[in-house]
């Protein structure tokens, strides 16, 4: 390893941001706040990252001597989303630190590879199958019976790319729907449906030295395969939160990962933590840690990468997060589009407001979110609730 990768980043330095949205602009807000200089690398012009970086590196994902020219000045690299061809993070890791190392992505980044890994390491998850044309989903549905989920291994997220089955007349035609690319049949992984009590996630970070920190586990409820609202404290049994904090930790340490991870859990009504799905950067469930925690996750992407001591995870107070998804702009009474009322939003106590600059609402497109504090979690959720009902004027 070459020695400038074990030293010490410090403000001052430049950290570049893979992808620039919102994850990327909460990144670099708590990285300015701290003194460095941060660049967003990004396809998209006018992305919310823009606004808050020093400087945009506007090209393709997949030009490699742009990436090269860009890591040249860069002090080390993280990234925001996962959707970024494997041989991009190479080419950066050339020429500057990597963190997590682009291993770390090329692993997570496709349903088969991690659910191989996850089999590999002995991380309890749902049965599944990697199917490769309509014989084996057959197969895979004989073996694993339905219900069951099917999904494309590569560049899925937020529900797209997923189809239930519930009877065998829909075997067929989630095989079209997924399966059958224009460019040939598509890897997809077909797990069988868990009934579960519910969905908690646990974002944690790994320093250089090997330390973990994990936050509490926050419990997720989804709203049409998109995360509504998460809570923390998750109101579950101590072992269950505990075990989910160890499997996180453990994942970690088998994925050598430096930096933030999210692992996501589903927790059977037998108590069961089955690993879901784990992404290696910042999450959506962890946003509420911003107001809730000693050091937000953001400002520990920023500690783990540069190589500095991990903040404290201790919750200040109960907290819950609802995303502010494009359809609030256009659930007005009317049904036309409308800003929503974000001073009645902002009168609910203990709730902050978290927009992310961009111009064009789009129904299930993330915009923005609210957080809000309270004395117990069941008044979070109900404030949090509340706060976004009004913005709606639902
Ligand atoms: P994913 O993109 O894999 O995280 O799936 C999005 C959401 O779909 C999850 O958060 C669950 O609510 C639901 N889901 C995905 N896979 C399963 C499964 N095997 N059993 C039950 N629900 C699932």
């Amino acid at each position: 390893m070459p020695a400038a990768s074990t030293s010490v980043i410090l403000p001052g330095a430049t950290l570049g941001i893979l992808g620039g949205g919102q994850l990327g602009a909460m990144f670099a807000a708590a990285a300015k706040r701290m003194g460095y200089q941060v660049e967003a690398i990004s396809d998209v012009a006018d992305c919310p990252a823009a606004r808050h970086c020093d400087r945009l590196h506007l090209g393709s994902f997949d030009d490699g001597d742009f990436l090269g020219r860009v890591a040249g000045a860069l002090d080390v690299v993280t990234f925001e989303f996962e959707n970024i061809p494997a041989a991009a993070g190479r080419a950066l890791a050339a020429v500057v630190p990597v963190r997590p190392h682009p291993d770390v992505l090329f692993t997570t980044q496709d349903r088969a590879r991690e659910k191989a890994f996850l089999t590999a390491h002995g991380f309890a998850c749902a049965p599944h199958r990697v199917v490769r044309s309509r014989a084996q989903l057959r197969a895979a549905v004989a073996d694993i019976g339905l219900p069951a989920v099917l999904k494309t291994a590569a560049f899925g997220y937020d529900g797209k790319g997923q189809a239930k089955l519930c009877t065998a007349a829909d075997v067929d035609a989630a095989w079209e729907a997924l399966g059958a690319g224009p460019d040939g049949p598509r890897e997809l992984v077909l797990e069988g449906w868990v009934d579960f009590d519910c969905e908690i996630s646990v974002v944690a970070a790994r320093g250089l030295d090997g330390t973990t920190a994990a936050f509490a586990p926050s419990r997720n409820a989804h709203a049409n395969h998109i995360l509504d609202v998460s809570s923390v404290p998750a109101g579950l049994p101590e072992p269950v939160l505990a075990g989910a904090v160890r499997t996180t930790e453990r994942i970690l340490a088998a994925l050598d990962v430096v930096g933030v991870t999210c692992v996501e859990f589903f927790v059977t009504r037998d108590g069961r933590v089955l690993v879901n799905e784990i992404a290696p950067r910042t999450h959506n469930s962890g946003h509420l840690t911003i107001e809730a925690c000693d050091t937000s996750q953001f400002e520990q992407q920023v500690r783990a990468v540069c190589g500095l001591p991990l903040g404290s995870t201790r919750l200040v107070a109960p907290a819950a997060m609802a995303n502010l998804l494009g359809d609030c702009w256009f659930s007005s009474a009317a049904g036309a589009r409308g800003e929503p009322d974000w001073a009645a939003a902002l009168g609910v106590p203990g709730v902050r407001l978290h927009l992310y600059g961009k111009t064009q609402p789009r129904p299930g497109r993330k915009m923005g979110h609210l957080t809000a504090l309270a004395d117990s979690v069941e008044a979070a959720v109900d404030n949090v609730r509340r706060a976004r009902r009004l913005a709606a004027r639902a």
